[in-house]
């Protein structure tokens, strides 16, 4: 007859509770993870290939697929050690995780820049510093222990460097912020991974079953997963936010297309008209801009154009809006502007110009020409007749010698 098991609810002595915590994963094997990872890892290459494939190799792709196929060359030549020398397998397989895994951070920082120079050239000397002293150590008779305590700091260091990329990186995103998070808990993971092996020495055992070193594997798999959906993500983030501005900004200049700025009025100008507040739109249109073009060339002319769109950008507020209407002509939406106002603003733009110009000897001299219409408090006025009314003052403006600021008036003419 078999005894009958004891059953103790709560109150686990300190000695019981660690027991448990022993065999806490156990029905987890450490093989069959680390089988799993390597798995995931060539199936995530494959559908990673696939894509960059129909999708041309956006940014780093192609070498972030390059740091993981090394990566999991060398992870499978950790486990299959039969199928060369051992020396050669641990030499080798940890050589290719390292310069793999240096990749992968690379491309995670820097996803949609190609690779500069620069910087590259200190990473290569980083990754082979890292492997020849691995190496070393290697020959040198390190025992398991060791290793694991050096092969996980690296890796840690490496997954603090993907997070301190993506933190600091110059337009950082929550995107990046959170991923950011999940490196720093991979790290930590493979610090405790590596204070757990370094004191066990030569007795460390690389797949035993215990809690801990289970925890390890998972975190392994787990930057599996994350690291491929990390890059995915933060390359597609990249693509979509450089779709939006080709769609709403001119590529020249940067400021607002024609159709971003029309959108962005409209809206605008119901508010002000609601608010019943007077608006004014100003069409500016460079004087006799192809002579700048015939004389100087295309490229100083569009040289101008960005000086142009920087000075104005630096004149006028915060709430007006500026966008590029067509070739050299230029729109303002001013809310919030009267008559007398879009005067004063319109004279403002001439003496800044006038005043920039004559600092800066590499921009050929250019005046231009305003045409303004002011929408009065408590008027119904939609942009299409704002614009229309803008455009005649301009005209105006150049029939009646350019270089200077005309004003729509109600009466028609002028
Ligand atoms: P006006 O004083 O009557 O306005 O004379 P204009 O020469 O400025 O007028 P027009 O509209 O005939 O010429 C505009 C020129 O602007 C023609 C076009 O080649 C040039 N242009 C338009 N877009 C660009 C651009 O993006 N870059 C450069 N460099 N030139 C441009
Ligand atoms: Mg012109
Ligand atoms: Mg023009």
């Amino acid at each position: 007859m078999k005894a009958r098991p004891q059953i103790k609810c709560g109150n686990h002595s300190h000695h019981e509770k660690r027991k448990l915590g022993r065999v806490w994963l156990s029905f987890l094997d450490t093989h069959t993870i680390y089988f799993l990872t390597l798995l995931g890892n060539l199936i995530m290459l494959l559908m990673l290939a696939i894509f960059a494939k129909t999708t041309g190799f956006e940014g780093l792709m192609r070498y972030y697929i390059y740091g993981k196929l090394l990566q999991t060359i060398g992870a499978a030549l950790g486990v299959f050690r039969w199928l060369i020398p051992v020396d050669l397998s641990i030499i080798l397989g940890n050589s290719l995780v390292y310069i793999g895994g240096a990749l992968e951070v690379y491309c995670i920082v820097y996803v949609d820049k190609l690779p500069l120079t620069a910087v590259t050239k200190r990473w290569l000397q980083v990754v082979a510093g890292i492997t020849v002293g691995f190496t070393l150590l290697y020959l040198a008779g390190a025992n398991t222990g060791t290793r694991v305590f050096v092969s996980a700091m690296i890796l840690a260091g490496y997954s603090l460097a993907a997070a301190a990329g993506l933190f600091l990186s110059k337009n950082t995103t929550n995107l990046r912020k959170i991923v950011a998070v999940f490196f720093v808990l991979l790290a930590a993971s493979q610090v405790v991974r590596a204070l757990d092996a370094l004191p066990r020495g030569a007795n460390y055992p690389l797949f035993a079953a215990s809690s801990l070193q289970t925890m390890s594997f998972i975190s392994i798999y787990m930057h599996m997963l994350i690291s491929t959906m990390a890059y995915l993500l933060i390359s597609r983030e990249v693509i979509d936010i450089k779709l939006k501005k080709a769609a709403t900004r001119d590529y020249l200049t940067g400021i607002y297309n024609r159709m971003q700025f029309l959108q962005l009025s409209e809206k605008l100008l119901s508010l002000m008209i609601r608010q019943q507040k007077p608006t004014t739109i100003f069409m500016i249109d460079f004087d006799h801009f192809k002579v700048i073009n015939d004389t100087y060339g295309h490229d100083t002319g569009d040289r101008v154009l960005i000086h142009f769109s920087r000075e104005m950008q630096s004149i006028i507020r915060h709430e007006d809006l500026f966008g590029r209407y067509g070739g050299e002509e230029f729109i303002i939406f001013a809310p919030n502007t009267t008559a007398e106002s879009a005067l004063a603003m319109g004279c403002k733009i001439k003496a800044a110009l006038e005043l920039s110009l004559a600092k800066d000897a590499t921009i050929p001299g250019y005046t231009v020409s305003i045409g303004a219409a002011t929408m009065v408090p408590g008027a119904l006025a939609d942009m299409n007749t704002l614009i229309m009314r803008a455009d005649q003052a301009l005209l105006h403006a150049k029939r009646s010698g350019r270089n200077r600021i005309v004003q729509f008036a109600a009466d028609g003419d002028k």
